[in-house]
């Protein structure tokens, strides 16, 4: 673990922190085949080096926080692909890559865990973790990921209130800073919704922002759609708040890098949410190292 006083202080300083890219999406554009049931989880055995690369180009980039690959390690999404018998190791696993990745940076590097309360099933009823054993779950991934020496954990993709509220609830247990990922989506009437549609951003928010965490963001959200919904998040979250949008699309379980946004063009969006307040940026699903390379190059 490192002293993370670099990010307020950053922070304090009008400085934007910046996050890294997609690391998932950056495997599969690297060559890494993806699980059908577990997308990214096997990378950590079979790519390992590719993991870390990943990680590297990023800080290289000037990431001043990398994500491990354990967005879909959570313990619903192994036992899909038969692989919960490695749910330790692999979790393990990805947060000591990505330690191994900052090690030689010159400057301060955290490194955050991934928790993922979604699911890459088609009927989400029927493929959250079941009720019964939710928090357990995400709670166990969680003190895996703290133990292993993450500095952060960060609840991606929360589409839900129930199961965000969980995983929110099962991170904090552990002690250490929570950051919380809100996936939005904007719907035929132009409302911003959580991703499953089942709430409004606004709803989501106020059920959620009351638990706790340090940090909220606008992530795997459309870039074109995350001015709109960052304005409603910073509207009812009162900590440090920030953006990571997506380009392209997803076709299970492959991300299709058709028209997917330029770094310049991904920098000037990144502009706009720091206008509004952002204080933390980086990049979701397609959006790669060169990206956060132009993010960095943004003027303060
Ligand atoms: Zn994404």
């Amino acid at each position: 673990m490192i002293n993370l006083d670099f990010i307020d202080k950053k922070i304090v300083n009008r400085e934007t922190v910046i996050l890294d890219g997609a690391t998932g999406t950056e495997l599969e554009r690297r060559g890494v085949t993806m699980n059908s049931a577990a997308w990214s989880a096997e990378a950590i055995l079979g790519a390992p080096e590719v993991v870390r690369a990943v990680h590297a180009d990023y800080i290289r980039a000037g990431a001043d926080v990398i994500t491990c690959n354990s967005f879909s390690l959570a313990r619903h999404m192994l036992l899909r692909a038969g692989l919960e018998g490695r749910f330790r190791r692999l979790n393990a696993d990805a947060v000591k890559i990505a330690v191994a990745a900052r090690e030689g940076a010159n400057r301060p590097v955290a490194v955050a865990g991934s928790i993922a309360p979604t699911t890459f099933c088609d009927d989400p009823n029927l493929c959250y973790p079941p009720d019964a054993n939710a928090f357990a779950w995400y709670h166990e991934q969680a003190e895996i990921l703290a133990e292993a020496g993450a500095d952060i954990l960060i609840i991606e993709m929360i589409e839900d209130i129930r199961q965000g509220s969980l995983a929110v609830e099962a991170a904090l247990r552990t002690g250490l800073p929570v950051w919380l990922g809100f996936s939005c989506v904007k719907n035929a009437a132009g409302e911003i919704m959580l991703w499953e549609q089942g709430h409004t951003l606004r709803d989501g928010v106020e059920a959620i922002a009351g638990i706790g965490g340090d940090a909220a963001f606008i992530m795997h959200t459309e870039t074109r759609d995350a001015a709109e919904a960052f304005a409603i998040l910073k509207s009812r979250w009162r900590g440090r708040i920030g953006v990571y949008a997506h380009s392209g699309v997803f076709v299970m379980p492959n991300w299709l890098f058709t028209d997917i946004i330029t770094p310049e063009a991904y920098a000037a969006e990144a502009k706009k949410w720091i206008g509004l307040g952002a204080e933390i940026v980086g990049g979701c699903c397609g959006i790669g190292p060169e990206h956060i390379r132009r993010l960095k190059a943004l003027p303060a």
